[in-house]
C-alpha cells in the first residue's frame, strides 16, 4: 500500500488531525515490532483486556509520526491523529478499499484446521508462476485479515487469504470486505465449537465467505458440509475433495501402504509419491491439488509441487528418542480432532510397542462424557502403556485398558522412574500446552550435541535499531545475509528480518537467494556475485543481481532476451572506488550508458564497498573513497536520466561516516553486535553465543600430561575439564596450549595441550565445577571479538568458521 495521510483518512470517513501528506506504506499494531518509523503507521487496538492507547507513546518513542486512534491523546505532541470510531472496523474499511483497486485473483481459505497449511503450500506452488501475495503466518482473524490485504500490491497476480472466525456473525463482516474468486472450505472440526450451537451453525457462518466465489473447493468427506454446500451454492462450480469415493477428488483405498497414492479427479487418475500419511496431510495436499487443476497446471506440474511439499507446521515432530524409542511429540494443542490425526498420524510407523502420554483436555466441556470418547478412540489404538497427566483425565482412568498410571503434573511423570523403562517403542506425547508435555521430550530425546550457536532474534533487531538511530528515518537498509548469515542461519534471520520489514537483503551467490525463496521470503534480494550458471535461476526466483563489468551486463541481459523477459529487470551497479575486488571503472562510464540503454533493464542501485571503514588510521583514503564514489554515481545518474538508489556504507561506515549515508546502508557485522567505534558499540547487544557443557573433569598431577603429543604437562595438581568441541567444529587448533580461554561460571579457564577434532582440554584449577556445566566458547566473556583475537582474526571468519553440525537455535521473546 501506498496512500498519503489524507487519503487514508477520506476514504474511511476518519478524522485527520495534523498533516495530510504524509506517505504510508505500513500499519503496525505491536509497537514492540515497529523497526521503520518512516512511512510506518501505528494503529491503537483496543482488545478484551487492554487499550492500545497504552502503546501509543512507546510507538511515538521510537519515531513513529502518524497515530491511527479512537482517542487523541492530550499529551502527546507533533504527531497527526488520524481519529476513527472503531479501529477494527476502520481496518476492514480501509482494506476493502485497498483491495477494490486491484483486479488480481484471489483465493479464500476457512475451515477448523489446515488453513495455515493449505495456504503456505499453495503459496509455495503458485510462487515461480505468479507474482503472489499471501497472509502472513496465521494472521486470519477480524483485524488479521485486513492486515493481509493491505499488502497488496499492483504487481501481484495471486493473492491467498486465510479467514478465520471464532463466533458468529463475524464472518459476515469479513465477507463485506472480502468475498475470494476461489473459495476453500478446509476440514471442519470440533475445535472452535464452543461458541457456535451445532456444526450446523459453524459451516453456515463459515461459507457465508463464498458469497461471490465463482468457485468453492471443500472437504466433502463431512455430510452436513457437503448438503449445505449443495443446497447454498448450487449454481457455482463446486469441487469436493475426501477421502470418500463420492468426492470429485479422492483418494484410491489402499493409501495407508502404498508407496504413492492414487488421486481419482472427476474420473482421471494421477499417481502421488507422499512422505507423510496421515489424513489431514493427505487432505490438506487434496485442496492444493484442487487448486491447481482450477489454475490450469498440468499433471506433470502437479506432481513435481506436491512432491516438493514439505510439511510446514510440523505440527507432529517425531525425534529419536534414548533407548531406542521413538517420540511422536504433539504439544501443540489438544482436542479430539487433533487426537485423531495423531492417532492416524502414528500408523505409519511399524513400532511393535506403543505407549501414550496424554494430559487433561482442558475444553470446558462435559468431561465425563468427553473422556469416556477419548477412552473409546484409545483402547482402538492398542497403546501398552498409557500415562495420564492432570486431575481431569485421571478419574477416567478406569476407562483405559491399556495399563494405566496416573499423574497429577509432568513433573511427576518425569520424576517417577517409570519413563525410564521403555526401550524400543513408540512413544506419542499429546498435550495440552499448559501441561508444558516437551519436557517429557527433552527427558527422552536422544541429545546429539551438546554444543549450540544460540543466535538472540530481539539482540539483532537492538542492534539494526542501534544503526538506524544514526541515520535519517529515511534512509532504507540492506541486511547482508550471505554466507548462511555470517554463519548464523540461513532463512531464519531473513525470515526475522522481513517481519520487521528489512528494506532489502544482500546474499553472497544465487543459491542462497533460491533458499530465501524458498522459504517464502519476498523481500528484494541482491545477488553479489551472479555466476554465470546461476543467472537463469535469479531470473526465476526474482532476484537481483549485482551487476560489476560490461562482460556480466551483456551475458545477463542475453538471459533476459533469451527468457523473454518483458519487464525492466531490476539490476544493481557496482562500481569501483579503491577496493580494486570487483566494479566498473570511471573510464568505462560511457560505454556502459550506451550499452544500457539498449536494454530493458532498471538500474535499481549504484553502490560501492568501503575497504576500511573500520580503520579509523585510513580515514583520508576512505574519504577518497567517499569522494571518487560521489563523482562516479553522479556521472552515472546524469547519464541515466534517472535516479537509483545509491549505497557505499557497510556497518563500520553507518557508525563512521553516516554523512555518506545517501539512500541506504548496508549492515552486516553490525546486527551481531560488533562495532569499531566505542560509543556505537557499547549499545550494541552479543546475539550470538557458542556454547557447549563440561563432559568430564579429571585430576591431574605434576608427571601427567594432558592430551596429543603431551603438550601439556601441568606444574602442579589441577583439575582438567574436557570439552566436546574441537576443529571439526571451527575451535582453531592455534588457540591450544593457553593462547585462548573458555568461560565458565562467568570467569575464564585456559585452553590447554592441543585441540583436538572434536574435543579439547581446560585447566580449571580447583574450581568447583561440575560434569554437565555449561561452557561458554564466546558469548559476554569471552566475547566473540575477544575470541577472535585468540584466533588471531575478525569476528566475520570465527561466525562462518562455526562448523555446520553445530545446532544453531534461534531465540525470540
Ligand atoms: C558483507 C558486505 C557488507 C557488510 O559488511 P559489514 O562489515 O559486515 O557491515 C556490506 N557490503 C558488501 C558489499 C558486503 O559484501
Amino acid at each position: 500500500m501506498n496512500y498519503t495521510t489524507g487519503q487514508i483518512a477520506e476514504f474511511t470517513e476518519a478524522n485527520l488531525i495534523g498533516d495530510s501528506q504524509i506517505i504510508i506504506k505500513n500499519i503496525e499494531f505491536d509497537s514492540r515490532n515497529i523497526y521503520s518509523w518512516t512511512e510506518t503507521a501505528f494503529i491503537a487496538i483496543p482488545t478484551a483486556k487492554n487499550s492500545g492507547e497504552k502503546y501509543i507513546q512507546s510507538a511515538v518513542e521510537k519515531g513513529i509520526q502518524v497515530i491511527i486512534s479512537e482517542h487523541q491523546l492530550p499529551h502527546v505532541e507533533n504527531i497527526t491523529w488520524i481519529i476513527v470510531d472503531d479501529a477494527v472496523q476502520f481496518l476492514q474499511r480501509f482494506a476493502k478499499y485497498h483491495l477494490s483497486r486491484f483486479n488480481l485473483r484471489t483465493v479464500g481459505i476457512t475451515g477448523s484446521n489446515g488453513k495455515t497449511i493449505v495456504k503456505e503450500w499453495l503459496y509455495r506452488s503458485l510462487f515461480q508462476s505468479f507474482v503472489t501475495v499471501k497472509s502472513p503466518k496465521s494472521f486470519n482473524s477480524q483485524l488479521g485479515l485486513p492486515l493481509s490485504l493491505l499488502q497488496i500490491k499492483g504487481q501481484h497476480e495471486i493473492g491467498i487469504f486465510e479467514v478465520g472466525i471464532s463466533k458468529p456473525g463475524e464472518m459476515k463482516k469479513l465477507e463485506d470486505i472480502f468475498s475470494p474468486e476461489i473459495g476453500i472450505l478446509t476440514h471442519i472440526g470440533s475445535a472452535h465449537s464452543a461458541n457456535f450451537e451445532s456444526e450446523e451453525q459453524l459451516i453456515n457462518e463459515k461459507i457465508v465467505l463464498f458469497k461471490d466465489s465463482k468457485t468453492i473447493i471443500f472437504n466433502g468427506d463431512n455430510d452436513a458440509v457437503l448438503k449445505l454446500i449443495d443446497e447454498h451454492f448450487s449454481d457455482r462450480k463446486l469441487i469436493s475433495y475426501g477421502f470418500k469415493e463420492r468426492n470429485d477428488l479422492s483418494i484410491k483405498d489402499g493409501w495407508l501402504h502404498s508407496k504413492e497414492i492414487t488421486v481419482q479427479y472427476f474420473g482421471e487418475s494421477l499417481s502421488i509419491p507422499v512422505r507423510q500419511r496421515d489424513e489431514a496431510t493427505l487432505s490438506n495436499a487434496l485442496a492444493v491439488i484442487a487448486v491447481l487443476k482450477e489454475l490450469k497446471f498440468d499433471n506433470a506440474a502437479i506432481v513435481e509441487k506436491i512432491n516438493l511439499l514439505k510439511s510446514v507446521e510440523m505440527r507432529l515432530e517425531s525425534v529419536d528418542g534414548v533407548r531406542k524409542n521413538l517420540l511422536i511429540n504433539d504439544s501443540y494443542n489438544l482436542d479430539l480432532d487433533s487426537l485423531i490425526i495423531s492417532y492416524q498420524f502414528i500408523k505409519q510407523y511399524n513400532k511393535k510397542k506403543k505407549t501414550l502420554i496424554l494430559t487433561d483436555f482442558l475444553e470446558g466441556k462435559d468431561a465425563g462424557s468427553l473422556y469416556q470418547t477419548v477412552a473409546n478412540l484409545t483402547n482402538l489404538q492398542d497403546f501398552g502403556t498409557v500415562f495420564l497427566i492432570g486431575d481431569e483425565i485421571t478419574q477416567s482412568a478406569h476407562l483405559f485398558e491399556a495399563e494405566t498410571f496416573t499423574f497429577q503434573t509432568t513433573e511427576e511423570l518425569i520424576h517417577s522412574t517409570l519413563l525410564n523403562q521403555i526401550e524400543d517403542e513408540l512413544i506419542l506425547l499429546k498435550g495440552a500446552r499448559r501441561f508444558e508435555i516437551e519436557k517429557v521430550k527433552n527427558h527422552l530425546e536422544l541429545q546429539k550435541h551438546d554444543t549450540v550457536l544460540e543466535v538472540n532474534l530481539n539482540a539483532i533487531l537492538h542492534n539494526i535499531n542501534v544503526h538506524k538511530s544514526l541515520l535519517k528515518p529515511e534512509t532504507k537498509m540492506m541486511a547482508m545475509v550471505k554466507a548462511y548469515s555470517y554463519g548464523l542461519g540461513g532463512y531464519e534471520i531473513a525470515e526475522f528480518l522481513q517481519h520487521h520489514h528489512i528494506d532489502y537483503l544482500g546474499v553472497a551467490y544465487a543459491d542462497e537467494g533460491v533458499d530465501l525463496r524458498k522459504n517464502g521470503i519476498t523481500t528484494p534480494v541482491m545477488v553479489m556475485n551472479p555466476e554465470q550458471h546461476s543467472y537463469s535461476s535469479i531470473i526465476d526466483y526474482n532476484l537481483e543481481p549485482e551487476i560489476y563489468s560490461l562482460r556480466v551486463l551483456r551475458l545477463f541481459n542475453e538471459q533476459l532476451i533469451q527468457k523473454g523477459i518483458d519487464r525492466r529487470y531490476p539490476i544493481h551497479l557496482k562500481v569501483e572506488t579503491g577496493m580494486h575486488r570487483l566494479g566498473f571503472k570511471q573510464s568505462e562510464i560511457p560505454e556502459l550508458l550506451q550499452t544500457l540503454q539498449g536494454m530493458n533493464v532498471k538500474v535499481e542501485s549504484i553502490f560501492s564497498h568501503l575497504s576500511s571503514a573500520d580503520d579509523l588510521l585510513e580515514k583520508e583514503f576512505t574519504f577518497d573513497q567517499l569522494t571518487e564514489f560521489e563523482a562516479f554515481s553522479g556521472k552515472l545518474i546524469l547519464g541515466l536520466g534517472y535516479k537509483p538508489l545509491r549505497h557505499i556504507l557497510n556497518s563500520a561506515g553507518i557508525a563512521t561516516y553516516c554523512d555518506y549515508q545517501y539512500d541506504m546502508v548496508r549492515i552486516g557485522i553490525g546486527m551481531v553486535g560488533i562495532s569499531p567505534v566505542p560509543e556505537v558499540s557499547k549499545h550494541l547487544l552479543q546475539a550470538v553465543a557458542f556454547k557447549t557443557v563440561v563432559s568430564q573433569i579429571s585430576e591431574v598431577h605434576v608427571g601427567d600430561s594432558v592430551g596429543y603429543n603431551r603438550k601439556h604437562r601441568p606444574a602442579k595438581t589441577t583439575k582438567i575439564a574436557t570439552v566436546p568441541v574441537g576443529y571439526a567444529d571451527g575451535i582453531p587448533r592455534l588457540i591450544g596450549n593457553s593462547r585462548g580461554n573458555v568461560g565458565i561460571r562467568g570467569k575464564l579457564f585456559p585452553i590447554v595441550g592441543n585441540v583436538c577434532m572434536d574435543m579439547m582440554m581446560v585447566d580449571i584449577g580447583d574450581e568447583p565445577i561440575a560434569e554437565g556445566e555449561e561452557v561458554v566458547i564466546f558469548n559476554e566473556n569471552p566475547s566473540l571479538s575477544q575470541f577472535a583475537i585468540y584466533c588471531n582474526t575478525i569476528p566475520y571468519e570465527v561466525l562462518t568458521s562455526v562448523s555446520r553440525r553445530v545446532k544453531r537455535i534461534y531465540i525470540k521473546k
